[in-house]
């Protein structure tokens, strides 16, 4: 069995670039040849698809969570090494955390800045302790990392948090710090003035 698990957040779509689908079978070629496990929202569309095929083709594993309505919309991917199904979008959410040790977000929609946003919060609040980072594939994220950088400069996001959401644009470089990095201890609450 793979030594760890890393969970990827990415989009349902194939978004409008041939480098985001290049990207999304890099990084999962990557994750089967470290032998990392795949751990992710279990469906066969978009650049989640994607990815977990190019982990199955590299020989890895690929565990998918998949809430029970999308089941019904036949989204599954059918050849996964395990397919678990939870009752809610929340539980599914709390299970991909609990199986995976890091995090890797490549380009999606507003299911994986939700997902991802989500985590990030857990960790500020100290309630996960578990890196995430994002793959920078063709700047993609830049306008979301000017919005972290303007929370920090109106006040709403510390330093230390903002440094929660890591970013590489190489996924060896990406996979080497999620599985290195410390999580920050600052204490979202200790600032009550
Ligand atoms: P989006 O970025 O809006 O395309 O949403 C992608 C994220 O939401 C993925 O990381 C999944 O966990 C979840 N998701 C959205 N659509 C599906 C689907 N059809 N099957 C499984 N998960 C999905």
């Amino acid at each position: 069995m793979a030594a760890s698990s890393i969970c990827v957040f990415t989009g349902s779509s194939f978004g409008a670039r041939e480098s985001y689908r290049e990207a999304a079978a890099g990084f999962g070629e990557r994750l089967a040849a470290r032998d990392l496990r795949l751990v992710y929202g279990g469906g066969s569309v978009g650049l989640m698809g994607v990815v977990a095929d190019a982990v199955l083709d590299g020989g890895g594993e690929v565990i998918g969570v998949l809430p029970e309505a999308l089941v019904d919309k036949e989204v599954g991917h059918d050849g996964l090494t395990e397919l678990i199904i939870e009752p809610s979008m929340h539980a599914r959410k709390a299970r991909m955390a609990s199986l995976s040790n890091a995090f890797a977000v490549l380009p999606g929609g507003i299911g994986t800045l939700e997902e991802t946003f989500e985590v990030a919060t857990w960790v500020q609040l100290q309630i996960l302790d578990k890196p995430i980072g994002l793959l920078n594939v063709d700047g993609f994220f830049d306008p979301l990392l000017g919005f972290l950088d303007q929370l920090v400069t109106e006040a709403f996001l510390r330093e230390e948090h903002r440094a929660i959401v890591m970013v590489e644009d190489d996924p060896d470089a990406l996979i080497d710090r999620l599985l290195s990095a410390q999580t920050p201890r600052t204490d979202k609450w200790l600032d009550r003035s």
